[in-house]
């Protein structure tokens, strides 16, 4: 499985997901270890943190899904082009 910039996202069982996708421009963020700062294409939402711990950063008016399972990361990368 790979992000929309083509880096392998594979989710391992054991590790808890951090992931968002920003609802406003459909980027599907996935921090993968500490200090793995994303930031979407439309700059309103930022996930850090990895498995050791989950940190967001988004504007108050932004639309944002929180990811917790892999199952909601496959449905949301499989939705990712769509508009809101
Ligand atoms: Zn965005």
């Amino acid at each position: 499985m790979r992000n929309q910039f083509g880096e392998d996202i594979n989710p391992k069982p054991e590790t808890p997901i951090n992931a968002a996708k920003c609802l406003d421009c459909g980027t599907v963020l996935v921090s993968r270890y500490r200090h793995d700062f994303q930031t979407c294409r439309c700059g309103k939402l930022s996930v850090d943190g990895g498995s050791d711990y989950v940190r967001r950063a988004y504007d108050e008016d932004s639309h944002v899904l929180e990811i917790r399972t892999p199952d909601e990361l496959v449905a949301a990368l499989a939705a990712r082009e769509e508009k809101p």
